[in-house]
């Protein structure tokens, strides 16, 4: 096995037991896809990039298992396909979509906005007798690729 492939899995045995998760073969070879590709991934292309070991009907029951703790999350791109990914729990992101392929670049806002938004949510949850779990803040373009 390679040394690569050796510190994949050892990352991702981490993150399970950091979230006192069970380690499982199926559950280990979903992170590491997510962990390889960086970024969103579609659920069919996770089935794909198994290469014949995780069938869809797997992965969308490991997705519902893992979401509850919170290091995946997963959202629908603007032609409903469902896309997973790793959260770095060091840093939170937002979304660009390009309306005319699809692609999906991962956007920092800056602190001051964040922390705006962070005390605009304590508002609502306020107002509303709420608590909010988390916010997401999508943007719509058009990618330089598309552009030409
Ligand atoms: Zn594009
Ligand atoms: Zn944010």
């Amino acid at each position: 096995m390679s040394k690569e492939k050796l510190d994949y899995q050892t990352k991702c045995k981490e993150i399970l037991k950091s979230h006192n998760v069970p380690i499982t073969r199926p559950r280990l070879l979903l992170l590491e896809i997510l962990l390889k590709n960086k970024g969103p991934v579609k659920v069919e292309d996770v089935v794909k990039l198994s290469n014949g070991r995780l069938a869809i009907s797997s992965v969308y029951r490991i997705i519902n298992f893992l979401k509850s703790y919170n290091f995946i999350s997963e959202f629908q791109t603007l032609d409903n396909t469902k896309v997973i990914e790793l959260l770095d729990q060091n840093s939170h992101h937002h979304h660009i979509f390009c309306k005319s392929c699809g692609l999906i670049t991962d956007i920092e806002l800056s602190e001051q906005l964040e922390s705006l938004l962070q005390a605009e949510i304590q508002n609502i949850e306020f107002a509303n007798d709420i608590s909010v779990s988390a916010h997401s803040l999508e943007l719509f373009s058009i990618c330089t690729r598309c552009q030409i």
